[in-house]
């Protein structure tokens, strides 16, 4: 996990290539209540419709597309930004982000320097 302090200057520069990652955005109680009033749809159609298990099995996670994008992601921009998961919201943090990131990895960059 990357250290806070690093990260206090990190902006999002909505480039959504965090969005293109394989893995799993995973979802909490909340962001399926939250999602579900974004897009005007009951609590269960966004849980069918929009959601598969994680591999945890513990936890519902968004859709993917073929390639691995969130299912969200739309012409390189989140489609639901202002309702987006919580784990969209706090990235980087709390993140095992290695590289991929451009604003992060020019951040980490200057910091080796
Ligand atoms: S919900 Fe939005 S911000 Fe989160 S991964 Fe999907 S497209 Fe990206």
């Amino acid at each position: 996990m990357l250290d806070g302090e690093i990260l206090e200057p990190f902006r999002c520069t909505g480039c959504g290539e965090c969005c293109r990652w394989t893995g799993s955005v995973l979802l909490n109680n909340g962001d399926i209540s939250r999602l579900a009033a974004h897009l005007a749809i009951s609590e269960q159609a966004f849980i069918d419709d929009h959601t598969r298990l994680a591999p945890s099995r513990i936890q519902l996670a968004l859709l993917d597309q073929k390639n691995g994008s969130c299912s969200f992601l739309d012409s390189d921009r989140c489609s639901i930004y202002e309702a987006r998961p919580e784990q969209c919201r706090t990235f980087p943090y709390a993140w095992n982000v290695s590289e991929g990131c451009p604003p992060l990895d020019a951040l980490l960059a200057d910091k080796t320097d």
